[in-house]
């Protein structure tokens, strides 16, 4: 069965306040999928309707045929993996007990991990990298570190889609392109659907297949690179003068920002 995400009429309000617009949209599996926008227009809160830690009001989620709603916890679990953009974990726990945490949508109730689960643990944690931290504690581990271990807690649920929401913004630029390397080969070797919200424009342009553009809760556009990076759409909500161009060295669309707009 297929696996992609599909959004119908949905509308989301905190209180009175409509921070989603009647978004409908389809995430196709298998690709990488950027959501790109201006502060506070509604990426997180988009996210997290599709990670079902909110539900909306009005309209439907779908995954594959089935509602997202119809999903149990654990099911879901196995099917979408999520990196928040700010995990504040209060325990002690080591960077191997936080991966092995990602096993829980497999293990029933009053059972112990089994060989299977531990060996997945090891495998994730080599894949990202982690395994050499795996004995710290996480509140020790720097930012770019941390942000390994929330992966590779997401890729231990075995799942078909990844939900990452600014997985990068902390980071320097090497950790930055790490990051969304690791995500890049993950999609090209395990087929993972990868959804992520970036601040910014110029690595979502290199890095994925699909982007969407949001702006004040409202989808702008959604499409490739080229029909969605461009300077009339970026205008309309970045409210900025900037040239668009093509990247020379990488082939792919960049954004240089001149003077805000007087509006
Ligand atoms: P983005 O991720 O694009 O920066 P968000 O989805 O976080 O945007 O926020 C969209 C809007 O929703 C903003 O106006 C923000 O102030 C509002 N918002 C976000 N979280 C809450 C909340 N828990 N309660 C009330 N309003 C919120
Ligand atoms: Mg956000």
């Amino acid at each position: 069965m297929s696996k992609s995400i599909k959004v119908e009429k949905l509308v989301f309000s905190y209180n009175k306040n409509k921070i989603l617009d009647n978004i409908n949209l389809e995430f196709i599996e298998g690709n990488i999928i950027t959501i790109i926008g201006p502060n506070g227009s509604g990426k997180s809160t988009l996210l997290k309707n599709i990670a079902s830690t909110l539900t909306p009001q009005e309209g439907t989620v779908f995954l594959g045929n089935k509602e997202l709603k119809k999903y149990s916890l654990k099911e879901l679990a196995r099917q979408i993996g999520v990196v928040p953009q700010n995990t504040n974990i209060e325990y002690d726990f080591t960077a191997y007990d936080i991966v092995l945490m990602g096993r829980n949508p497999y293990i029933k109730r009053f059972q112990i991990e089994s060989e299977a689960d531990i060996s997945i643990v090891e495998e994730v944690m080599k894949k990202t990298n982690t395994w050499d931290l795996k004995d710290r504690n996480i509140n020790e581990l720097s930012g770019g570190e941390c942000q390994r271990v929330v992966i590779a807690r997401a890729l231990a649920q075995e799942p078909k889609i990844i939900l990452l929401d600014e997985p990068t913004a902390a980071l320097d630029m090497h950790h930055q392109i790490e990051i969304l390397d690791l995500l890049k080969v993950l999609n090209k070797q395990k087929n993972i659907t990868v959804i992520i919200a970036l601040h910014d424009i110029n690595l979502a342009a290199r890095y994925s297949n699909k982007i969407l553009l949001l702006n004040k809760g409202k989808q702008v556009i959604m499409g490739n690179p080229e029909n969605v990076i461009t300077k009339k759409n970026l205008q309309l909500a970045y409210k900025i003068n900037m040239i668009v161009d093509k990247n020379k060295y990488t082939n792919s669309l960049q954004v240089i920002p001149l003077s805000n707009l007087k509006i």
